[in-house]
């Protein structure tokens, strides 16, 4: 009787590819073509500084005791998934990129003496509240849902975002450091926790990723690590003062 069901299921709702929507015939995340074009888009080593994706520090994240990324932001078909999780919710990709993000945590992250993972709570980077009206939900909420699910560490929302800020997207890294000041804050919930790891889908110049953290440490946390989907690839060296800032 189950596997009528499931049959039936099945003809209904069929496994489709998560870049194309095409019907595939197992449970594979691509379809044959979108697998290709997949497999072949990653860059492996920095273009300014010549190293690996994991080696790199061109992004400064002064404020993040250790930071995990699957991949450059780079490539038409990882590019292309990343906008079709932020525009609408596949609960597919979301388990697709989780899966991926829980490998890469658990290999990197070193753990305590205990042997577990040196974080005891998973947060987000909170989208302004008018993203979430377009899209109907916060995306980096929805992958760390899904990491706390699979990791079985509880997923709390412990920062708020006052007030959107400018669109970082075409923004230098030094407008952005202002543009994104006094955006976040900690809440209550962070004085429970002395260790946070941060989950976010794209990181391109660290700015509000190293904000969230120092808003989580004002709080009270003590160690931030963060993880997430991809970062850019940094096109130019930024000046020492810059980074100070
Ligand atoms: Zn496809
Ligand atoms: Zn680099």
């Amino acid at each position: 009787m189950n596997n009528w069901i499931e049959k039936i299921y099945k003809l209904l709702f069929p496994e489709r590819c998560i870049l194309c929507d095409d019907v595939i015939a197992n449970d594979a995340p691509f379809c044959s073509d979108c697998y290709q074009l997949w497999s072949k888009q990653q860059k492996d080593e920095c273009v300014l500084c010549g190293k690996s994706l994991h080696e790199c520090e061109c992004i400064r994240l002064q404020s993040i005791k250790q930071s995990v990324f699957l991949f450059w932001y780079s490539g038409e078909a990882l590019k292309s998934l990343i906008y079709r999780q932020k525009s609408f919710l596949c609960s597919k990709t979301n388990r697709f990129f989780a899966t991926l993000m829980v490998n890469e945590i658990r290999s990197k992250i070193e753990p305590n003496k205990k042997g577990e993972l040196p974080f005891e709570v998973i947060t987000y980077v909170p989208r302004s509240k008018k993203a979430v009206v377009k899209n109907g939900y916060d995306q980096a909420a929805e992958l760390a849902k899904e990491l706390s699910k699979q990791l079985n560490i509880p997923c709390v929302c412990l920062v708020t975002r006052k007030r959107g800020g400018q669109q970082q997207k075409k923004l230098g890294y030094t407008v952005r450091l202002a543009n994104i000041k006094g955006v976040f804050h900690p809440n209550e919930l962070c004085k429970s926790y002395k260790s946070v790891l941060l989950i976010d889908d794209v990181v391109t110049t660290g700015a509000t990723i190293n904000a969230v953290a120092d808003a989580l440490k004002n709080g009270g946390v003590r160690n931030v690590y963060c993880a997430a989907i991809a970062k850019t690839q940094q096109t130019f060296r930024r000046k020492p003062k810059a980074e100070k800032l």
